[in-house]
C-alpha cells in the first residue's frame, strides 16, 4: 500500500510539473482504492480517444476500479472537492463523438478487468459488472444453456455503455432494447452514493439511468434477463427493388411479435445497397461470388436495392421441421423471386458475426479510421420520404459503409426510461455506419450527415438521433422535447455538480478545471 502511494505520488507530482494542474491530485492521492489509478501516458492516451476518432480530450488520470466502492470513493471525492473534477465511465470506448471522455477529469475504465458473473439459473438472470463486455456475458451464460434475450449487432460493447443508450438490434421488435431486459442495477450517483435500483427500489433512478447517457450515475452491476439459448440459427437474406414492398414486409414481420415462436422470425433487420461493393459489407460477408442471381441485374432505375435480413433460431431436435416453418413464413413476403440467400450457423457465431468482420478489417488497416456515423430513429409515416430524399437522393452512390434500416415497436420501449424515440407506434432505425479512409472522405461524409439532418428539418421529418450528439444545450432540449424538464430535474438531484459523463456535452460541469462545453 505504502509503495503504491509512493508511485502514485511520484506520478502525480510529475503530472503537476508537466501539465501544471494543482487542483485534483490531492483528493486523488487520498482515495485509498483497491484498483489502480494511473497517469501513465499510454493509459491517458487510450482514454483520450474513442472508436469515432473524431474527438480527443485528455483526462488528468485514469482509474481501473477494483470494486464498485472504488468508483463510489472517486465520485465522492470529485463531488466534495473544493474545485471539483469530472468523472466519466468508459465502457469499451466505442462511442463516436467523445461521449466517454473527460477533459482534465478522471476516466474510469470500466472494462479494464474481467469479473465474476453470477448466473441464477432458476430466476433466469445473471448479475454482471457494469463494464463487462456482452461477448463475455454470452460465453458465461451459455455454460448454463442460457443467454440474454436482446442484443446489439456487435458484442465487444460494455453492458453499462449499451444500457446508457438503449442497446438495439434485430431482436428489439420482439424483446425491446437491452435496457428493457434488466431487472436491477447498482449505480454510483454523482454524489458518490452506491444505490441499488429496480422497479421496486429507487425506481426513479432506475428509469433515469436506462438510456440516461451516463448522466445520473455509473452502473456498476446489472441484473440481465436470460432465456434458454437456441443451438442454431437459420440466417436469411432476401432482396427488394421496391422500397414500399420492403418496408411493408418488415412492418408485417414485426407485427407478429405476440405470435407463438414458430409463427414469427426471431430477428428482423435490413439494409440499403446503393453499390454492389457493399453487399458484402463489414457487418458480415454473406453473398458468395457465385450468387445464383447477378445483383446488378436486379437494380431498379435509381440503382438502389434493399435487403431484408431475418433469422430463425432453433434447437437441434427441431432441425427437421425448421425448413417447413421458414418456407411457410417466406411465402407471405413479397421479395424479388429467387433472391433467397440462406446460411445456417451456431447461435454464438451468429451473434458474434460482426467481430469476424472486425478481424478482417483490422488486418487491412480499415478498422482504426475515423467513423462519422449517424444513427437516426425515423417515424414510420415518413420513412418513404426519407428513402426518396436520402437513399435515392443525397447519398448518390457514395456511402462508405453499411446503411441499416429496420423497424421497431414502440410498445417494447419503457416510456419511463430516459431515451427519446419518435411519437409513432412504429419507428425505424436508420444507421449510416461509415468509415473515412482519408481526410477528403471524412469531409465528404460529414457533409453528407449535415445534409441528411437539414433535409429532415426542411421536410419536417421528426427524427431523433440514436447515440445522440449535439453541440449546444438548445439542441439537447429540442432532442429531449417533453422529457427535458424531467431529465434536467433528475440531473440536479443525482449529479448536482454535473460531474458525470461530461463528454456528452449536455450540462456544463460546475468545476473549475473542465471545459467540455
Ligand atoms: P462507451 O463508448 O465507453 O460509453 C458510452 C457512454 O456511456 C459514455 O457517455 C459513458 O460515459 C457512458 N458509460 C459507459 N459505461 C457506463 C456505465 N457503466 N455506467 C454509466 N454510464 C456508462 N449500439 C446498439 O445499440 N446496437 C448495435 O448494434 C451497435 N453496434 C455497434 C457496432 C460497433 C462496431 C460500434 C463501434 C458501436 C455499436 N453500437 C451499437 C454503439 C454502442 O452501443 C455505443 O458505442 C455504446 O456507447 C456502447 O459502447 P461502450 O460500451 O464502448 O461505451
Amino acid at each position: 500500500m505504502a509503495a503504491t502511494k509512493f508511485v502514485l505520488a511520484f506520478a502525480i507530482c510529475r503530472l503537476i510539473v508537466t501539465v501544471g494542474f494543482t487542483v485534483v491530485p490531492v483528493e486523488l492521492l487520498r482515495l485509498g482504492i483497491e484498483g489502480r489509478l494511473s497517469v501513465e501516458t499510454s493509459d491517458v492516451e487510450k482514454a483520450s480517444a474513442d472508436f469515432g476518432m473524431l474527438t480527443r480530450a485528455v483526462p488528468l488520470a485514469v482509474m481501473e476500479p477494483g470494486s464498485a466502492e472504488d468508483v463510489a470513493r472517486l465520485v465522492e471525492a470529485a463531488y466534495e472537492s473544493a474545485q471539483g473534477f469530472t468523472v466519466s465511465a468508459r465502457g469499451h470506448g466505442h462511442s463516436i463523438n467523445g461521449q466517454a471522455q473527460a477533459r482534465k477529469g478522471v476516466v474510469v475504465e470500466m472494462s479494464s478487468r474481467k469479473r465474476m458473473m453470477r448466473v441464477w439459473e432458476k430466476g433466469r438472470y445473471v448479475d454482471v459488472w457494469g463494464g463487462e463486455l456482452w461477448i463475455d456475458v454470452l460465453k458465461a451464460t451459455l455454460e448454463y444453456g442460457l443467454a440474454p434475450k436482446s442484443w446489439t449487432d456487435y458484442l465487444y460493447l460494455s453492458v453499462g455503455g449499451t444500457l446508457s443508450n438503449a442497446g438495439i438490434s434485430g431482436q428489439t421488435f420482439n424483446h425491446g432494447p437491452q435496457m428493457s431486459n434488466v431487472y436491477e442495477l447498482d449505480v454510483v450517483t454523482g454524489k458518490g452514493e452506491l444505490l441499488t435500483c429496480s422497479e421496486e427500489r429507487n425506481t426513479e433512478l432506475f428509469h433515469a439511468v436506462l438510456g440516461g447517457l451516463g448522466q445520473f450515475g455509473i452502473i456498476t452491476r446489472a441484473r440481465v434477463a436470460l432465456e434458454p439459448a437456441p443451438h442454431r440459427v437459420r440466417w436469411i437474406r432476401v432482396l427488394y427493388s421496391n422500397f414500399s414492398a420492403f418496408t411493408k414486409d418488415q412492418e408485417f414481420l414485426i407485427s407478429l411479435h405476440e405470435k407463438p415462436s414458430k409463427e414469427r422470425f426471431d430477428y428482423v433487420e435490413g439494409f440499403v445497397i446503393v453499390d454492389e461493393g457493399l453487399i458484402n459489407n463489414w457487418r458480415s460477408s454473406f453473398f458468395s461470388p457465385s450468387n445464383p442471381v447477378k445483383i446488378e441485374s436486379l437494380k431498379s432505375d435509381e440503382g438502389v436495392l434493399y435487403c431484408l435480413e431475418i433469422t430463425k433460431n432453433y434447437q437441434h431436435e427441431d432441425a427437421d421441421i425448421i425448413d417447413q416453418e421458414i418456407e411457410a413464413m417466406l411465402e407471405e413476403l413479397d421479395f424479388i423471386p429467387k433472391t433467397v440467400f440462406t446460411t445456417d450457423l451456431p447461435y454464438v457465431d451468429f451473434l458474434d458475426r460482426v467481430h469476424r468482420a472486425e478481424v478482417k478489417m483490422r488486418s487491412k488497416g480499415l478498422w482504426e479510421v475515423p467513423h462519422p456515423w449517424l444513427n437516426l430513429f425515423v417515424p414510420r409515416s415518413r420513412i418513404a420520404d426519407f428513402d426518396k430524399g436520402v437513399f435515392r437522393g443525397i447519398l448518390g452512390n457514395k456511402t462508405s459503409g453499411p446503411i441499416l434500416v429496420y423497424p421497431m415497436n414502440k410498445n417494447k420501449w419503457d416510456q419511463r426510461s430516459s431515451v427519446v424515440t419518435p411519437e409513432e407506434e412504429v419507428f425505424y432505425l436508420v444507421a449510416f455506419l461509415r468509415s473515412a479512409v482519408d481526410r477528403q472522405a471524412l469531409r465528404m461524409l460529414s457533409d453528407q450527415n449535415r445534409q441528411i439532418l437539414s433535409f429532415c428539418r426542411d421536410a419536417s421529418i421528426e427524427v431523433k438521433q440514436y447515440l445522440p450528439h449535439y453541440a449546444t444545450q438548445e439542441e439537447w432540449r429540442d432532442h429531449f422535447g417533453d422529457k427535458w424538464a424531467r431529465f434536467s430535474h433528475l440531473k440536479a438531484l443525482y449529479d448536482p455538480r454535473r460531474i458525470l459523463a461530461s463528454g456528452q456535452r449536455i450540462f456544463k460541469p460546475l468545476t473549475a478545471a473542465t471545459s467540455d462545453m
